[in-house]
């Protein structure tokens, strides 16, 4: 009889399975630039897993629960939040980096990260808050991610921050080039031209992913029907699949199966699509995919028209629906509030944001404590300023 072992698998397996299932352009842990200070290995976790569990367990990342994605936080159930856009972008991440064998500790990672910055009030808190600090340097929702991750999160005993590795870090910067074209820097060295296929990966899985789902919160809501969407080519495509299923062009049944092979088409085309542009790249390594100048994960051109109209569309009938537009007043009028009061009175900020005024300065360390507020806490606090100040 065999005897009853329990095999534990060291980090040591752990890489060397990576290396016997990613493709050679793929980022591996072993060839990470490694994070700003060094630390000793987990016994049972490779650089990637622990910078996903960071993410996981921090502060930043529970908030995203009470912020709105694009139906205010509280506007109904069903609604999407940033949490679970944010989880669905990372499944999404993950099916499209199994397929295509590239690292999918290191694209999970990046998805749970990539909207940690975003403000409350969705979008329309992002732009109020970009107005109020344009004179102050401007506010930017993947720069505030990363300031996150790197400053904000205060947990362990020798540096602020998480302290995650460089391809994660960099992974969340999404442009680039600046305003004016330059390359931007990440620990005063230029980041390559391309950013690593996890990376790339993220980034398409988030916009496919909006588009699923706006479409699915927009039907819910009301504020988009499905005969508005049935002039929407890439909309029939997924309704035709439906019908193949013998569902009729109507009802919940029919709106909820036709969302799901819609996200379904477009993960299809950006893994087809991708695979043939990897092999015809034919790197050898991911400083090969980080010098190659154009994006190898995306849509293929006929589709990145289909998607395109679906996101006219949406802008044209949810983002900017004039319902929307008195959202946008009210955010500008709360964000606007928030900071004008902790200018005259920081000592009524967090102790994080508080320590850091002399540092950083005021106005930076107020929008910082103000782009971290959920929807109810920037809600909240809008009400006890307004109610003192009324009195
Ligand atoms: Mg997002």
């Amino acid at each position: 009889m065999q005897e009853n072992c329990i095999v534990i698998r060291e980090l040591e397996d752990q890489y060397n399975l990576e290396n016997s299932f990613l493709a050679p352009y793929a980022t591996r842990n072993r060839g990470s630039r490694g994070r700003r200070v060094p630390e000793l290995e987990h016994p049972f976790r490779t650089d990637f897993q622990r910078d996903r569990d960071r993410i996981l367990h921090s502060r930043a990342f529970r908030r995203l629960e009470y912020k709105t994605q694009v139906f205010l936080n509280d506007a109904g159930d069903h609604y999407r939040t940033r949490l679970t856009h944010t989880i669905e972008v990372a499944a999404i991440a993950r099916t499209i980096a199994r397929s295509l064998q590239l690292n999918e500790d290191l694209t999970e990672t990046i998805a749970l990260a990539h909207d940690l910055g975003h403000t409350p009030f969705g979008h329309a808190g992002e732009r109020a808050l970009a107005r109020i600090m344009k004179p102050f340097g401007g506010f930017d929702h993947n720069m505030q991610a990363l300031k996150i991750v790197d400053e904000l999160e205060i947990k362990y005993p020798e540096y602020d921050g998480l302290n995650l590795s460089w391809d994660v870090r960099s992974g969340l910067i999404k442009h680039r080039t600046d305003e004016q074209g330059n390359r931007v820097s990440l620990d005063g060295e230029l980041l390559p031209v391309s950013p690593s296929l996890e990376a790339q990966i993220a980034d398409v899985a988030d916009d496919l992913t909006y588009y699923g789902h706006d479409v699915d919160d927009g039907i819910d809501s009301g504020l988009i029907t499905l005969e508005m969407l049935s002039e929407i080519r890439i909309w029939n495509l997924a309704a035709e699949q439906a019908e193949k299923r013998g569902l009729q062009r109507q009802g919940e049944r029919f709106a909820a199966y036709t969302v799901r092979c819609l996200i379904d088409i477009m993960v299809g085309n950006v893994i087809r699509t991708s695979a043939e542009a990897l092999r015809k790249a034919d790197l050898k390594s991911p400083e090969e995919v980080f010098a190659h100048s154009e994006h190898l994960i995306s849509f293929s051109p006929d589709f990145i028209e289909l998607t395109n109209e679906l996101r006219d569309f949406l802008y044209h009938n949810l983002y900017f629906h004039p319902l929307m537009g008195s959202l946008n007043e009210m955010s500008y009028k709360r964000m606007k509030k928030l900071f004008d009061h902790y200018m005259i009175h920081p000592y009524e900020m967090g102790d994080t944001a508080r320590k850091r005024i002399q540092t950083i300065g005021l106005e930076q360390a107020v929008s910082d404590y103000i782009a971290g507020m959920t929807d109810r806490f920037a809600s909240r606090e809008y009400r006890r300023i307004t109610e003192v100040s009324e009195v």
